[in-house]
């Protein structure tokens, strides 16, 4: 079987290790085939020696949990990201990763009002105990609020599907800090942004949300993000699709907080909120790199404490806390450690998988962009 990789990318490594200190997976197991360096390894041996795509192969690649951390870690610049997603296409077409059922989730994903109507039946559901806590599902909100209204064509709110469905007072606060700021908004409903279809290696259904995506937000005002995994998905359209429009479009998508960091001393917040700990996503940190603009904007509004675990994964990673619960668990345990190293009850996380993977751990987990709207 051949994996398409690109051969540069798998020649970039020259396997120094630099990037094991700073892979999650490696850093609770120890095992060198769970870092990646291992990892990648393993892709050549497939790729460049035939050898055959064992059960022990797809371990190693369906327990990366895609943090992306290795990547500033390494001084060749290996692409990691790319040539994890590029593998899990390549097993899911063959059917060794994503089973029917997974499937059947993310299809969900992409139909809104199905999603809306089955969060509910299922937030219901969990307050009458009937969804087994083995399910690994988070603590789903029963009643959303209304939708936000757009007021204007300034910038586009993007509201897409899960934060939608199980976050939206998270739109309702962005939205509040627009109206302080005098800026109008148009509210696209271009539905899911396929970043778990792209984790679970289901490229093409990726592909055709992207382009709906794309088409839900003509013009050139910018696209704001409140979800940390949607806006590294969105920013990575243009290699996604690998069109002029999609690149066009990539460029004017914009995590919340990149957005509002230099606007944010227009603002005259009524209260202080104390101290909060900030927690990175990995797809804000790793990926969009934008973790400074989120301290930015809270440092409005509250005392900021550090973690001292080198942004390590806290284990969420989209479907990842459901299919590998033992490693998702492991890496909880380290991050709600470092947490409880500050002392600070509160504990500000961008995006919702993250949020709600440390929610579940029975940590007080806000959005950064409720706290400041909550403190205007
Ligand atoms: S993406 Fe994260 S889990 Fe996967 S190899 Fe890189 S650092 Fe490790
Ligand atoms: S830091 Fe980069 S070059 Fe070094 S082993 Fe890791 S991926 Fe390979």
């Amino acid at each position: 079987m051949t994996l398409h990789l690109d051969s540069e990318d798998l020649t970039t490594c020259v396997g120094c290790g630099l990037c094991l200190p700073h892979c999650p997976t490696f850093r609770v197991t120890g095992e060198e085939a769970l870092s990646p360096r291992g990892r990648i390894a393993a892709m050549r041996a497939v790729e460049w020696e035939g050898a055959p795509v064992t059960e022990s192969f797809v371990e190693f690649m369906s327990t990366c949990v895609q943090c992306r951390g290795c990547e500033p870690a390494c001084p060749s610049g290996v692409r990691y990201g790319s040539l994890q997603e590029r593998v899990r296409e390549t097993l899911a077409a063959s059917g060794r990763i994503t089973p029917w059922w997974q499937r059947l989730g993310f299809a969900a994903l992409s139909r809104h009002r199905l999603l809306l109507v089955g969060s509910s039946l299922l937030a219901v559901a969990q307050r009458l105990r009937l969804v087994p806590r083995a399910v690994g599902l988070p603590q789903l909100p029963v009643r959303r609020g209304p939708a936000v209204r757009a007021t204007g064509t300034d910038v586009w709110i993007y509201t897409g599907c899960v934060m939608d469905a199980w976050m939206r007072g998270t739109h309702r606060s962005l939205a509040v800090v627009l109206d302080h700021l005098g800026v109008g908004y148009a509210v696209a409903d271009g539905g899911c942004c396929g970043a778990l279809h792209t984790h679970a290696g289901l490229g093409d259904d990726a592909r055709r949300l992207a382009q709906r995506v794309i088409a839900s937000m003509p013009g050139e005002a910018p696209i704001l993000i409140d979800s940390a995994g949607c806006g590294a998905a969105m920013k990575d359209y243009g290699h996604l699709l690998g069109t002029d429009e999609a690149r066009a479009f990539s460029a004017r998508v914009l995590d919340a907080h990149e957005y509002l960091a230099p606007r944010v001393a227009q603002l005259t917040p009524q209260r202080h909120l104390g101290r909060v700990v900030v927690q990175d996503p990995c797809h804000l940190r790793h990926v969009q790199k934008a973790h400074g603009a989120v301290r930015t904007v809270l440092a409005m509004v509250a005392d900021l404490s550090e973690l001292d675990d080198d942004g390590l994964c806290c284990g969420a990673g989209g479907a990842y806390s459901a299919l590998e619960p033992d490693l998702a668990g492991a890496m909880r345990e380290r991050k709600v450690a470092a947490i409880g190293r500050t002392g600070c009850g509160v504990v500000a996380s961008a995006n919702p998988g993250c949020a709600m993977h440390l929610g579940a751990a029975g940590l007080t987990v806000r959005h950064p962009l409720d706290l400041l709207a909550e403190a205007l």
